[in-house]
Order: C-alpha cells, then structure tokens, then sequence
C-alpha cells in the first residue's frame, strides 16, 4: 500500500502560535486516498533541518507532503529545502511567473521582485497553479518518490488537495485501496478488562484493531482496507461482529452515538417523569444530560445545598423524592475519600431500587468525567 509521511513547516507552528490545523486536514485527505500515512514531524522555517526532515521521509514512505514556507520572504525556505532533499537546484519558471502576475493584476495589484522568489521551483518540478492564493505549489518526483509542497493557508492547502493532488495521485497510484473506520464504545469495563477479552484481535493486520481509553469509557476502533467500499464495509461488520460476541451488552453504540444519548433514550422509552440529582459531577454534567435532551428543569445539583458526607446522607435524599408515583429518581454522589473518589448511585422507578457504589483512583481531574460515564452505564444498563 503507498505510504506517505507529512511535514507541517513553520516556526509558528513550534512556538505554539498557530495551531498546526494542516496536518490533520492532511491526514484526512490521505486516509480518503487510501494512502497510509506513516510519521507527521512539525519543523520550523530552517532549511537544512527541512532538508534533512524529507530525507529521512522519503527514506520510509512513498510520497512525502508538505505545508507552509512557500511564501516570498527569506524566512519562507521550503523550495530551496525540497531542491536539496532531491539533490537539483531550484529554476525560474516561466509559466509560474505568468501565473503568479496574472493573479496580482487580478486582486489589483502589482507583483514585487520578492514574488519572484515564488516562481522558482525544483529543476524537474511539476509547477501546481494555486488559483486561491499567491504562493504557487509543486510536485517533485524523485525516483520512487514524490515530495508534495503545499502552502500553508490552510483554505489554500485544502482547496489544492481536492482540486490538484487527488487527480494527480488517482493517475500516479490508480490501484490505491481505501481506508473504512468503525468505533465501537463501551462502558462499564476498564481498558485492560476490554484488551484481555480482545487481545488476539487486536494482533491482526487487516482489519486492525485498536483500543482508545476515557474515563468510563472505552474506544474499540476497527480499521480496514480494502479495493473499494463494499469490501471494506464487509470487514469492518465482520470485525464488528467478533467484537460484539466478546463484549455483549457492554458496547452501548458506534461511530457518532454517545452514552448520554443512550441513557436518556432509556429515561424516555420507560414513560416515567425523571429526576436526576446530584452531588460533585459537575456543570459538564448537566450540560451532556442537556446536550442528549434530558430537559433541564429536572436536574438537580445538590452540590452545597445539603452536607452530604458519605452514601447514607446521599441515600437518605431519597425519602423525600421517592413517594410520587410514576416518578423515576436517579441519584449519584461523587465524594473524595482520601487518594479515591467514590460514586454512589441510586435508582428508583415504581418498580425497582438499586443501589451501587464505585471505587475511582485514576487522575483527580478526570473523576468528574469518570462518575458522568458511570451514571449513564448505570442508567443504560438498568432500564
Ligand atoms: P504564503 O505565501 O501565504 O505566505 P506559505 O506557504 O508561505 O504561504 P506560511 O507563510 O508558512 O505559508 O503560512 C501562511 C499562513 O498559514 C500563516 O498564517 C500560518 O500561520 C498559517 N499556517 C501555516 N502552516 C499551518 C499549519 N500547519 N496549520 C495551520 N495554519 C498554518
Ligand atoms: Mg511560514
């Protein structure tokens, strides 16, 4: 399968003052593209280390992809760079001129000898016209290999993958496969609990299948390749299907679908009025109950209100909610409890009660977030 690598250039983007949003609009065009992207590096506006970046690039992927330093400034280097990576020197191209003119006379303007700067290529190089933009791009073809340099706007870099560097990849590799995904979530089960009863699917190689955590929540992602998307659709339901006898009711959906959505989709479906309240879980909370259309006037934070302490003061709210009938009454404490924090739960509709308290010891600033997942569970699993 054609691999490629990606280098985002730009001093700015290592200074932590622009976010490198090209290189993730790069990965998706490659995963569209059936290409398998290897390595991104970030470098700065440094022409022996951009140099150095592709050589070592082009010494492990196919096609190597740039964005940014193709402006007209000295601080722009990514020509030169691209020039000595494939060992040419760089040329003034003509048509490239005439383009870049053009498009200066069409914005009202005239071009400055610094633009001048953008008309020279690689010796070799194929000139990519950018109609949405000043800094023209290239394609490189070195041997097995090509360099792709695109500028860094990034409105720029996306319009040229579409228009420009599809065309010319589907003519260069025309028997690319594609690339399908499927997520499939769980709750209830911590990470090495999923890993260990999917351990041996997670060693095959097409499809591959990989584990992604959160708090209370635990990502099966399947990724397959294939000729075209019918065969690629087959796999990853195969693949799905395998996943799911491990792990039964313990996935709650796929792809886009949150555990929220579940849980209040089990609310509705019992007809009951719901109240949900709660102590230490947070705005965030709140706002994924609001978020999946559990209506906001029937949530409560308890939080300050009452001095809640342990499970028996949280377990003693229910008295006073738990005698109206047609009512269903979710409640869930958060407390601390040293290195620990603890969740108390508690459920009750007409027809049942249940009760449950969970241990929490990961990263104090994720237990909110952990608790949240445990209610829906909760919820999702007892309706
Ligand atoms: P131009 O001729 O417009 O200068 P260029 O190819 O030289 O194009 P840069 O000067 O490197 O591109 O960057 C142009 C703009 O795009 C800057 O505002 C920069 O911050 C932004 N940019 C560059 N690289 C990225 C990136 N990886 N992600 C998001 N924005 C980027
Ligand atoms: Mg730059």
């Amino acid at each position: 399968m054609t691999s490629a690598e990606i280098i985002a250039i730009g001093t700015e983007l290592l200074l932590g003052e622009t976010q490198d949003t090209n290189t993730r609009d790069m990965a998706i065009f490659l995963k569209e593209n059936g290409i398998d992207l290897y390595r991104t590096t970030i470098i700065g506006d440094n022409k022996d280390r951009i140099t150095a970046a592709i050589r070592e690039a082009l010494g492990r992927a196919d096609i190597v992809i740039t964005s940014g330093g193709l402006g007209p400034t000295v601080d722009d280097p990514t020509r030169e760079a691209v020039a000595a990576a494939a060992g040419v020197e760089t040329v003034f191209s003509e048509e490239l001129w005439a383009q870049i003119e053009d498009r200066f006379r069409r914005f009202g303007r005239t071009a400055t000898s610094n633009n001048k700067k953008q008309a020279f290529i690689p010796k070799g190089a194929i000139p990519v016209e950018n109609r949405v933009g000043t800094a023209p791009a290239f394609i490189v073809e070195v041997e097995n290999n090509v360099i792709i340099s695109l500028p860094g706007v990034p409105r720029e870099l996306q319009h040229l993958l579409k228009t420009k560097i599809q065309p010319y990849l589907n003519s260069r590799y025309g028997d690319r496969q594609i690339i399908g995904i499927k997520v499939l979530h769980t709750s209830g089960l911590g990470e090495s609990q999923v890993d260990e009863l999917i351990s041996d699917l997670e060693t095959h190689s097409n499809p591959t299948v990989g584990l992604s955590a959160h708090p209370g929540q635990v990502d099966i992602r399947i990724t397959a390749k294939g000729k075209d998307q019918s065969v690629v659709d087959e796999m990853l339901d195969n693949m799905a299907s395998e996943v799911s006898l491990r792990l039964g009711d313990r996935i709650f959906g796929e792809d886009q679908v949150s555990l929220e959505e579940i849980a209040v989709k089990k609310i509705k479906e019992t007809g009951l009025k719901a109240e949900i309240f709660h102590q230490g879980l947070g705005v965030k909370f709140e706002t994924r109950l609001v978020t999946a259309n559990f209506p906001e006037n029937n949530i409560h934070s308890i939080l300050n209100k009452i001095d809640l302490k342990n499970k028996d003061d949280c377990n003693s709210l229910t008295e006073n909610y738990s005698k109206q009938g047609s009512t269903l009454i979710m409640i869930a404490c958060l407390f601390e409890n040293g290195e620990q924090h603890k969740l108390f739960l508690k459920l009750e509709t007409p027809t049942k009660q249940l009760t449950d308290s969970v241990s929490y010891g990961g990263p104090p600033e994720l237990s909110q977030d952990w608790a949240a997942n445990q209610v829906f569970d909760f919820l999702r699993r007892n309706l």
